[in-house]
């Protein structure tokens, strides 16, 4: 069910942590219920790998060691993608912006209503990490401590072998950590300054993160701040 959006529920949202955080899997949650677009730049990126694309050519090696993709393809991917008709009634950017340069490239296109930043101990988000599988034909993703498959290494909503991300090899994750540290974590300050930014404990189990997120969504625990943002 969609729920009738309040005049001050914010439509323009970026979800902001580390790796591992749960963004996905949160954002998968709430954006129908919201009526919100889930744009994942992870999702965009891994599907343009999995298709060959020029650009997914591109970006496959950085993903694989835990880097960054250089900020021109992934403004490129994203910007496609913000264009289209079903992104008009609101959004929830999953993984971007992730430096400054990216911030700012977004506040070019698109002014925002709030950035949900997801807190989680840096020991909890390896344990999530180590122990991810997704689903390579639904995206579904399982977690061997939280969230386990009804049969082990299947689906339960289509049968598919599950995989394990190449990138979240403990060699990756730990570049992956320190990429989030040096460059994603200074936006935390940027958005904190322009009164944008709205902490989520984001270290309980799903449904717990969820209810939390739900009630930042409605709106009502938003300062004034964004309602005179939202005034026509
Ligand atoms: P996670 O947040 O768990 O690292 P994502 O699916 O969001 O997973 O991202 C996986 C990888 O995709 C990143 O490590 C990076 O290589 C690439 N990527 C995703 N979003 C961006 C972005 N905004 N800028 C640069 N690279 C990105």
């Amino acid at each position: 069910m969609t729920a009738a959006p309040r005049p001050t529920a914010p439509r323009r949202i970026v979800f902001l942590g580390p790796p591992g955080a749960g963004k996905g899997t949160q954002a998968a949650a709430v954006a129908r219920e919201f009526g919100l677009l889930h744009l994942s730049t992870g999702d965009l990126l891994r599907a343009a790998v999995a298709e060959g694309t020029p650009l997914g050519r591109e970006a496959d090696g950085h993903i694989r060691a835990g880097r960054l993709v250089p900020d021109d393809l992934v403004l490129e991917i994203l910007g496609h993608r913000l264009r289209q008709p079903d992104a008009a009634g609101g959004f929830i950017l999953d993984g971007f912006p992730r430096n400054l340069a990216q911030a700012r490239a977004l506040e070019r296109t698109t002014p925002l209503d709030l950035v949900v930043s997801f807190e989680v101990d840096r020991q909890r988000l390896v344990e999530r990490l180590a122990g991810r599988w997704i689903c390579p034909k639904c995206a579904s993703v399982y977690n061997l401590a939280s969230r386990p498959p009804r049969r082990p290494g299947l689906c339960d909503l289509d049968g598919a072998a599950l995989l394990q991300r190449p990138d979240d090899r403990p060699e990756a994750v730990e570049v992956r950590l320190k990429v989030y540290t040096e460059q994603t974590a200074p936006l935390l300050e940027h958005y904190r300054a322009t009164g944008l930014l709205h902490p989520l404990d984001a270290s309980g189990d799903p449904a717990a993160v969820t209810e939390g997120l739900r009630r930042l969504l409605a709106g009502d625990q938003l300062g004034t701040g964004m309602r005179d943002r939202q005034r026509p």
